[in-house]
């Protein structure tokens, strides 16, 4: 069966002699610590976050003066509440400061990625190949929770690469053929082909189907509307979103299968998820530090509160207190699974509105993000759907980058919208000196003054 060839050989194979990463090593560890006992938990954290931290006191020259400036305590700390005392890391001070948040041993040695963040603030970061390798293993103790092993038949609803080559396209499909796994584009989603993608699902028998939430209630309502027959996955994992009962519950009625919820981040990967005990969504406290914090920065338990990650695995950027500009509720409750890893109770702040087409495209609220990330002339931006033939999309441009510069200029950028959205759509391009925030505070990155079609309406998420 190629489930068990490809966990107990190929992807070991694979990842260990063929790239040689230390994934397999940190899953083994990750499906060890995932059940320490509280109190091993908390010293196995610590001892991360001391090794981090010594580490980062030396080598990285921002981080040295800015907790100097702050008087943050030399590492190493007796209690990870010590880490308090350290002060706040925003995208902002990240970006101002990028050349001395590198380590000085890792220079030229790290990968980097970019987000679009739900936050409409397009950001760059570096790490290391073995944080990368950790933060696969991560994600596959996650997805494993919900039974979604490595190898097993998987179905992504997700974003493909826009504006990616032929033979760029060729190879994804190989590589993720490999992984057993296929994608359908939630990009191309319209109320009139919600058919082709259950058709794909019913051709391919996933066993697990992965999906961002809008797109997943999209075919959820369509399944319930139309009677439709689909084949039933073992589970349904959902992700880059909040989920709301509501959605889940259509979810899980659409396609006769429990829900998991997931969050994550690009910056740091997969934070939390649920296990199927549906308590809340665990935290690796085994791989990162998870805080809570209230507007003035007092640590909170028990109600909403802005999320700071220290990655404990990042050491060419190292991560620390990071203002990840999403706010999630801990709970005190202890999971019946046994695990001692804490739990969220909701994760609020990552609803991006759905932009429809008068042609019948819904594209979720990822796609901006996903889209304007390579865009470096864009530091922040804002789409506004005015009504089904208008959308604005307002940028704060970042000094010192070309409107031209290719392959990521303005009109490229103008193209992609227009394949994305149709020849119908009226796009307004502006540039703007800021994007305000919500009375809230947030900023959002996609709002949609379009109502939903009637029989939609539950798939618009909440404000
Ligand atoms: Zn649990």
């Amino acid at each position: 069966m190629y489930e068990h060839l490809f966990k107990h050989l190929l992807f070991p194979f694979y990842e260990t002699t063929v790239k040689k990463r230390g994934t397999v090593r940190h899953l083994r560890d990750l499906e060890r610590s995932q059940w320490l006992s509280a109190n091993d938990l908390a010293a196995l954290q610590l001892r991360k976050l001391n090794a981090l931290l010594d580490h980062a006191w030396r080598e990285v020259p921002f981080l040295h003066q800015f907790w100097g400036d702050h008087g943050a305590p030399r590492s190493p700390l007796s209690h990870v509440s010590e880490l308090t005392r350290y002060p706040v890391l925003t995208k902002d001070i990240v970006k101002a400061n990028y050349a001395g948040m590198v380590s000085t041993s890792w220079r030229g040695r790290t990968l980097s990625k970019t987000t679009g963040g739900s936050t409409g603030v397009p950001f760059r970061l570096e790490y290391t190949m073995d944080s990368y390798a950790a933060r696969t293993a991560l994600m596959w103790r996650g997805y494993r929770w919900a039974e979604a092993d490595l190898g097993r038949r998987t179905l992504y609803v997700w974003g493909v690469p826009l504006g990616a080559s032929e033979k760029t396209i060729k190879r994804e499909a190989l590589f993720h053929r490999f992984y057993n796994r296929r994608m359908v584009n939630s990009f191309d989603l319209r109320t009139d082909n919600a058919a082709d993608y259950i058709q794909a699902i019913n051709e391919f028998q996933p066993k697990t189907l992965v999906g961002y939430v809008a797109p997943l209630v999209v075919l959820a309502e369509w399944i319930i509307r139309t009677g439709a027959k689909v084949h039933k996955p073992t589970a349904v994992i959902t992700g880059a979103e909040a989920l709301n009962e509501a959605q889940r519950d259509l979810i899980e009625r659409a396609f006769n299968a429990p829900a998991f919820n997931t969050y994550g981040s690009r910056e740091v990967g997969l934070i939390g998820a649920e296990c199927a005990e549906k308590t809340g969504l665990h935290v690796s406290t085994d791989h990162m530090v998870v805080e809570t914090v209230d507007d003035e920065g007092h640590s909170i338990s028990g109600r909403p509160g802005h999320v700071l990650i220290t990655d404990l695995s990042n050491f060419g950027m190292p991560f620390v207190r990071y203002r990840i500009g999403d706010a999630a509720t801990f709970s005190d409750v202890a999971c019946p699974c046994g695990r001692h890893l804490p739990l969220f109770s909701a994760v609020h702040g990552r609803t991006l509105d759905l932009i429809r087409t008068r042609d019948g495209r819904i594209l979720p609220g990822e796609f901006f993000p996903h889209l304007l990330k390579d865009f470096a002339f864009v530091q922040q931006y804002q789409v506004v759907q005015h009504d089904l033939d208008h959308l604005e999309v307002k940028v704060v441009r970042e000094s010192g980058h070309s409107l031209d510069a290719t392959p990521y200029s303005e009109a490229h950028l103008m193209t992609l919208m227009r394949q994305a959205l149709g020849e119908h759509m009226r796009i307004s391009l502006s540039f703007v000196d800021n994007i305000p925030l919500t009375p809230a505070g947030k900023r959002r990155a996609t709002i949609s003054h379009v109502s939903g079609l009637p029989d939609e309406a539950a798939c618009l998420p909440s404000a």
